[in-house]
């Protein structure tokens, strides 16, 4: 099995947050100078690393093992959420350096190449996920003319400031690889407050999201008599609560659900509320338990309809389909793991999206998490203990070569 170095893994994470450092984070928005300077550091880190870098169309930064008989793709991506963590993304683009590395370096390991991918707007500064959508040939010319940033600089203006519009942007190559895998860190606190060090990502959950709308009478705080108000904010309170009950008991082992947005109108606080809105959003890899979930929720909202004396109305806003990821590369993992750590990993899904969702409709795929402290991310405090980082590369270069091997 290959030995990573694992002080040379921790230099390049540190000298990649170099670019657009900020407190103990980073600060590198896609295609803004930072973040198109590090794809520049990155192609040429591959190309010591012995692969051939190329930046396609989109920014996404490639590393080719010339050579190999069997490929993997590995990555992540390199941009940043503002004032974000040094982790993020990086972590997952650095560690396949260094498997390419090591790869290159163990005879061992001869005939069987680690391909290196940096994503490019994972985090969705002007799309989603533009980079890995794009590789899987779902990324519309139509849909990068209407692009924009939040503040709104179109896509295609960035790409030609960035240097990669006109450039070819590159898809999936049949029958290159044999899948893909990605380490992240966990960005939630389930391995840390565990005392586990390794995560084996069993599918990235789906997310679905509805509006429920509540309509009754809006009118004077003093005047209006209580039996005779048509309180839209009380039908809203009493119906979330009935929906955290309810969600309470139908729940799978890691279903989450949250209202996270709730709105009355007039918003003042002599008016009774005429109108609510509130957004109820769950989360879970189990396409049965989201679609239990949504029967329930139209349930409950059919029946403070029914019940008066505010009308209640649904509608579906968003619905992401759980992806699963491929059963042997969690084995793989899972028996990496085993090998340098017994008992000190464990089985989760993963509750943030992913490039490796958006692969795993073309390739199979893997992913591999290592610990948060105290669960803390997209927040430039993030941090992992340096031996969870060093661990972690080892772990993921071993499930790395045993996959290759296997074929
Ligand atoms: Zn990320």
């Amino acid at each position: 099995m290959p030995t990573i170095d694992g002080a040379r893994v921790v230099a390049d994470l540190k000298r990649l947050a170099e670019f657009g450092r900020y407190e103990t984070g980073v600060h590198r928005p896609t295609y803004s100078e930072t973040d198109v300077a590090s794809r520049h550091w990155l192609a040429e880190k591959f190309a010591q690393a012995g692969l051939e870098p190329v930046i396609d169309g989109i920014g996404n930064v490639f590393g080719y093992a010339r050579g190999a008989a069997r490929r993997l793709l590995i990555g992540s991506h390199s941009e940043t959420q503002p004032k974000g963590g040094w982790l993020d993304g990086a972590l997952g683009v650095i560690y396949a350096l260094e498997a390419a590395r090591v790869f290159r370096d163990d005879p061992g390991l001869a005939g069987l190449g680690v391909d290196c991918v940096a994503w490019a707007d994972e985090e969705g500064h002007y799309g989603n996920m533009l980079g890995s959508r794009s590789f899987t040939g779902v990324l519309t010319e139509a849909e990068i003319d209407h692009s924009r940033s939040r503040e709104g600089v179109a896509l295609r203006d960035a790409l030609q400031a960035a240097g990669f519009a006109g450039k070819p942007r590159i898809g999936v190559e049949p029958g290159r690889y044999l899948g893909y895998l990605e380490a992240h860190i966990e960005q939630g606190d389930t391995l840390d407050s565990s005392g586990l060090r390794i995560g084996v990502v069993e599918g990235i959950v789906g997310i679905w999201n509805y509006r429920v709308i509540l309509e009754g009478q809006q009118n004077h705080a003093g005047t209006t008599q209580m039996p005779r108000r048509k309180d839209a904010g009380v039908a809203m309170v009493r119906l979330a609560t009935a929906i955290h009950d309810r969600f309470a008991q139908i729940a799978g082992k890691r279903t989450v659900w949250t209202i996270g947005r709730m709105l009355l109108d007039p918003n003042a606080p002599s008016v009774v509320p005429g109108r609510a809105e509130m957004q109820v959003q769950f989360r879970d890899t189990d396409e049965t338990i989201l679609a239990r979930f949504a029967v329930a929720l139209e349930e409950l909202c059919a029946a403070a309809d029914k019940a008066g004396p505010c009308r209640c109305m649904i509608e579906g806003m968003s619905q992401t389909a759980p992806r699963l990821m491929d059963e042997a590369f969690e084995a793989a993992i899972e028996a990496a793991a085993e090998r340098h750590l017994p008992g000190g990993h464990m089985r989760m899904p993963s509750g943030a999206g992913h490039d490796a969702q958006v692969i795993s409709h073309k390739l199979r795929a893997g992913m591999m998490f290592i610990p948060s402290l105290k669960g803390i991310s997209h927040h430039w405090s993030e941090d992992t203990r340096e031996a969870d980082i060093v661990l972690g590369a080892q772990v993921f270069a071993d499930a790395a070569a045993a996959i290759l091997k296997a074929g």
